[in-house]
């Protein structure tokens, strides 16, 4: 039997990030939130599209470009459906896009906020010496590693670090400081509980 304990943690995030806007209606900075609407606008053969926003305050309306006068040919059949529908799996993936959002805005408002699924592949609690988690991220998220960890597995950061140093913590991929950087999408942590007192617990938590 497998001492490892495998689960796997789907991690959705729960709020969008929200552009800086100096609203002209509200005479000042604003955050504007994303209706999770497209704007598709078709002249002829060529197309533009937004993603639109409003102010959190006055409901003034902010458009984000997605496309911009794109030849229509260019573009998949099912794309410019998904966009006319308002597909909300797509205005998702491009409302928690946030490097992109930065990118055309300057600053924004972000939310560590997730919910988190949790689903065990193989082994048993009770014989777990080792823990593996596969973290899939269903959005970007700006919430940090370590404390969607310390939060999920119910620990101190102080003690997460403890196993760091001890290399009883390893992430995968590795990249320098990548345990103090956003989760990222695929990454495996394993953790050798074989010397852990709180073993029992520790196991409890990831599947609860
Ligand atoms: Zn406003």
């Amino acid at each position: 039997m497998s001492s490892t304990l495998s689960v796997r943690w789907t991690i959705a995030p729960a709020i969008a990030p929200r552009p800086l806007i100096n609203c002209n209606r509200c005479g000042g900075v604003r955050p504007y939130r994303c209706s999770e609407k497209f704007r598709v606008n078709a002249n002829g053969k060529r197309i533009d599209v937004w993603l639109i926003y409003r102010c959190v305050d006055c409901d003034n309306s902010w458009n984000r470009a997605i496309l911009e006068r794109c030849n229509r040919r260019d573009i998949e059949p099912s794309l410019i459906a998904a966009l006319e529908s308002n597909d909300p799996a797509l205005a998702r993936r491009f409302a928690f896009d946030s490097k992109a959002l930065r990118n055309r805005i300057g600053r924004i408002e972000e939310f560590p906020d997730v919910a988190v699924g949790k689903e065990l592949l193989h082994g048993r609690p009770e014989c777990a010496v080792a823990l593996s988690l596969e973290l899939r991220l269903d959005a970007a998220t700006s919430l940090r590693l370590d404390r969607l960890l310390a939060g999920e597995l119910g620990i101190s950061r102080s003690k997460l670090q403890v196993w760091q140093d001890r290399r009883l913590l390893t992430v995968d991929p590795d990249s320098a400081g990548a345990w103090r950087k956003p989760v990222r999408d695929r990454a495996t942590i394993r953790i050798d509980l074989a010397g852990e007192a709180d073993r029992d617990v520790i196991v409890g938590a990831p599947c609860g």
